[in-house]
């Protein structure tokens, strides 16, 4: 351990993201929280295609306070939760639909400048080396749409339908994984692969790092979290 990285533990000590106890990036308690597992919600949507989404955690206070120390802090350690979570998944999510490439949702141009990365591509990374698996980002934002955070699910689905494109030149031929950091509704995957789909591009599904297990869901979306896999 050099003495620049001791002195710094000293002015800035190392706290729960969960709990902010001293000492750990996640303790024993709050880690029960974050422990993979593997989660299949499956997304239907009108006349499209059932987009099954495999997800390795459940969404709860401590993996919200996980989700925001990677994606709003740059917490380190935070960001090596997730991007395992999320390589868990794509892990998961291989052995039923092999893929080409992994698209990562992108986040919107002033959200991407904010956090100074493009969040859900920077935790794909790891698993795209380890897997051999390219990224590719096809996917644009064309429209404003309302904060996600005040709206019903149906409001959701709604305010998201149409807002993506997908570039045919960005892509080679072959089947796209998309990849994102929670599932609730299922608005913004759905989006996506729409897109994808409009633009004449394969999608073989699609991997979060945390689905949350008990959001109010629209009619229209089937998901089966019941069927969790065993080991
Ligand atoms: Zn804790």
């Amino acid at each position: 351990m050099n003495i620049f990285k001791s002195l710094n533990e000293i002015i800035f000590p190392e706290r729960c993201i969960g709990c902010g106890i001293l000492g750990v990036a996640l303790c024993m308690q709050c880690r029960k929280s974050w422990s993979h597992s593997r989660y299949l919600t499956q997304i239907a949507h009108s006349n499209t295609p059932v987009l099954t989404v495999i997800s390795s955690v459940p969404y709860s206070d401590i993996s919200q306070k996980i989700l925001l120390a990677a994606k709003e802090s740059h917490i380190k350690s935070a960001d090596q939760f997730v991007s395992q979570a999320i390589t868990n998944s794509i892990q998961s999510a291989l052995n039923f639909a092999p893929c080409d490439y992994l698209v990562p949702i992108p986040s919107r141009k002033s959200a991407a400048r904010k956090r100074g990365r493009q969040f859900i591509e920077e935790m794909t990374a790891a698993a795209s080396e380890l897997f051999s698996i390219p990224i590719l980002n096809p996917l644009t934002h064309v429209r404003q749409v309302r904060d996600q955070s005040g709206l019903d699910s149906k409001a959701r689905w709604n305010n998201l339908e149409g807002s993506l494109v997908a570039d045919t030149k960005l892509v080679f031929s072959g089947k796209a994984l998309l990849v994102d950091d929670l599932v609730t509704t299922g608005a913004t995957l759905h989006e996506a692969a729409r897109a994808l789909r409009y633009a004449g591009i394969e999608v073989s599904g699609a991997v979060t790092a945390a689905v949350a297990l008990t959001s109010k869901i629209p009619q229209v979306l089937r998901r089966d979290v019941s069927n969790r896999w065993t080991k």
